[in-house]
């Protein structure tokens, strides 16, 4: 576990990166938000990012998120990065202050439930499959103005906006940036044609965070950037 001087250089290095992108694309670096994603990490890795001023981490998978949450004193909240089971839609409220992850119909339907039990009005993103890669979840473009309209007839959910991961490609740019803008585009199309003001983009990670910002994105989230490298953990993460 990395300790809290490499995370706060490793921020600053991050922090810079994120500038460097909003300036070269004419942005506001207050347009970009970064989320810390602590996943796979000791819960050390949440308490280091409360520390430092950031009021949520991201966490991958739920039960991960819950016993760490129980180890933090720290005021913070988590938001659900990752793929979710309809199953475990129930243990969302209370716990988690948003889902990026929200991919399925069911999916919908169940958080829909679990936020009306709860009473509460629960956030969520919609995750776009925009790189139409095989090995990702989301909703594909072709399917999102259907999906919209569902999310949007939810009413103890609170529709904020899209989420998608790039197909993984290092070697050529150009694979993440038309994912993002893709994403964009659609998300600018479905506010004209259903009126609705969705404006959280949540695009780009450690390895593509530059191309996401240039495109439009409004979250980064950021994990081995920040604590590490993932591969140095768990390879099968
Ligand atoms: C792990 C993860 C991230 C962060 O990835 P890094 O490459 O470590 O920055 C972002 N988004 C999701 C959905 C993740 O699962």
């Amino acid at each position: 576990m990395i300790n809290s001087e490499v995370f706060l250089n490793n921020l600053i290095e991050v922090k810079t990166r994120i500038a460097t992108a909003c300036d070269a694309s004419g942005r506001s670096t207050e347009e970009v938000a970064l989320l810390p994603v602590t996943k796979t990490w000791p819960t050390e890795a949440a308490r280091m990012a409360f520390s430092a001023g950031f009021c949520s981490v991201g966490e991958n998978r739920v039960m991960e998120a819950l016993e760490k949450m129980e180890e933090v004193s720290e005021a913070g909240h988590w938001e659900l990065i990752g793929h979710l089971q309809s199953n475990k839609a129930k243990f969302i409220p209370g716990n988690f202050v948003r889902v990026q992850a929200v991919d399925s119909e069911k999916l919908l339907r169940c958080l829909d439930a679990a936020a009306a039990n709860s009473n509460c009005l629960l956030r969520v993103l919609l995750q776009v499959n925009a790189g139409k890669d095989p090995a990702k979840f989301g909703v594909l473009p072709e399917e999102t103005d259907g999906f919209l309209e569902a999310a949007l007839s939810c009413p103890n959910l609170k529709v904020e906006g899209f989420m998608t991961i790039a197909p993984f490609a290092p070697e050529d740019p150009s694979v993440a940036r038309s994912c993002f803008e893709s994403l964009r585009e659609l998300r600018d199309r479905l506010v004209g044609s259903f009126e609705v003001e969705l404006p959280e983009l949540s695009m780009g990670m450690s390895g593509d965070m530059e191309e996401a910002i240039r495109a439009g994105s409004t979250l980064v989230r950021v994990g081995s950037a920040l604590f590490g490298d993932r591969m140095q953990r768990n390879p099968s993460i």
